[in-house]
């Protein structure tokens, strides 16, 4: 481990003052309070504390990226360190979301886990290089984006901005070193029916009811296709009834029924060829019953990801944990979509790597500020094999 008794006390003040920033997605939540606060703490952060370059510029109008360059002397690999500052809503929040408490070695409040412990870790992994005089060849970038948790429009902005040689997305992984997670399809079907008084079962066509076969298909999907591919990291692909929406009063015969169906791909599934499948489902369906008709539309499709083991920045985040603490973290893959799906795709070898803890989007959430003090060792350890 790396000495650093500055990193150590000031890494509980960066924790807290994020996580007592209301940064709640406005997109996700109408009215939420947005990044600019955080944006600017950050921005603050990096300017006075660590002495850096900072641009603060609105991907929208009120959302802002925080990016700071701590340029290297030339001659090193570029890395950015990066992670989102909005968080989901708090509506079903238990306690108090933005009033940071210490209980039993947890830290609690809305973000804590997702991710504002990732992002404290990245600003003690910076104290911890600085307080040890390290001098980057390579330049390190430090990212902070809005809205990964609606549309990703942050990081869609920083690879349009930033080219770095790599990326670690500080996102909560247990400390394992995550290299895969499954992408997602949003699909929605609508049925058509005919409205008609409720008595005119001659004329009348139940839109509702033609959304059965679809179910049908789903349970299927579900139960006997999808248990059947699995993927080393991730496990099967599954697919679920999101939302549903059709008739107007009880004596009329409901003329149209949307459903909303997510599918949680793997790598090799595209939404393309999940619209295909919907498609010659309802025209077989269509032959069977003459009534029938149903129409598909692919509403938002986010990619999967799944980075080789034997990456350069899989390996050295790998061999800095190991110089750090003389084992191994186990590699794995993460459970939702991240914003690291973005970065591959931008050419940008990416790994995830951030503190344990419990509670993403849930009723409580904590991180452990230990094991954020832990990733900052790794990161720091990281950053100075990877940009001397
Ligand atoms: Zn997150």
């Amino acid at each position: 481990m790396i000495d650093s008794p500055m990193a150590s006390a000031r890494l509980m003040t960066y924790l807290k003052e994020l996580v007592s920033i209301d940064s709640v997605n406005p997109d996700l939540v109408p009215g939420g309070a947005g990044e600019s606060r955080i944006a600017a703490k950050l921005a603050e952060i990096c300017a006075e504390d660590f002495a850096l370059a900072v641009e603060s510029s609105a991907v929208t109008p009120g959302r802002p990226n925080v990016i700071a360059h701590w340029p290297g002397s030339g001659a090193g690999q570029s890395l950015l360190l990066t992670g989102h500052m909005d968080v989901v809503g708090v509506a079903d929040y238990r306690g108090e979301p933005f009033s940071p408490k210490v209980r039993d070695g947890r830290l609690y409040g809305r973000g804590a886990y997702d991710m504002k412990g990732g992002i404290a870790a990245i600003l003690a992994a910076i104290c911890i290089l600085q307080e040890n005089d390290f001098h980057p060849a390579g330049d390190i970038w430090l990212g902070f984006v809005c809205d990964e948790e609606y549309a990703s429009i942050g990081t869609e902005a920083l690879v349009q901005r930033l080219r770095p040689d790599a990326a670690i997305l500080t996102e909560p992984t247990d400390e394992i070193i995550s290299i895969a997670h499954r992408g997602f399809a949003w699909v929605e079907i609508s049925t058509a029916g005919l409205a008609a008084h409720g008595s005119d079962f001659v004329h009348g066509r139940d839109a509702i009811r033609h959304m059965a076969p679809i179910l049908e298909r789903i349970r299927s999907l579900e139960e006997e296709v999808y248990p059947q591919i699995q993927h080393p990291l991730l496990g099967r692909s599954s697919v679920h009834a999101s939302r549903i929406e059709g008739g107007t009063e009880w004596s009329t015969y409901p003329d149209s029924c949307t459903l909303w169906i997510e599918h949680r791909t793997l790598p090799g599934d595209s939404g393309d060829q999940i619209v295909t499948d919907w498609r010659d489902f309802i025209r077989n369906e269509k032959k069977q019953r003459q009534d029938f008709d149903a129409t598909v539309h692919l509403k938002l499709e986010r990619p999967p990801l799944a980075i080789e083991p034997t990456q350069a920045i899989v390996q050295a985040l790998a061999t800095a944990h190991t110089q750090c603490f003389d084992n191994p973290a186990p590699i794995g893959a993460s459970f939702g979509w991240l914003d690291s799906a973005i970065l591959v795709a931008a050419g940008i070898p990416t790994v995830i790597f951030g503190p344990k803890g419990h509670g993403a989007h849930a009723a409580e959430e904590w991180v452990d500020p230990a094991s954020v003090e832990r990733c900052a060792q790794v990161i720091a350890e990281c950053c100075r094999r990877w940009c001397s």
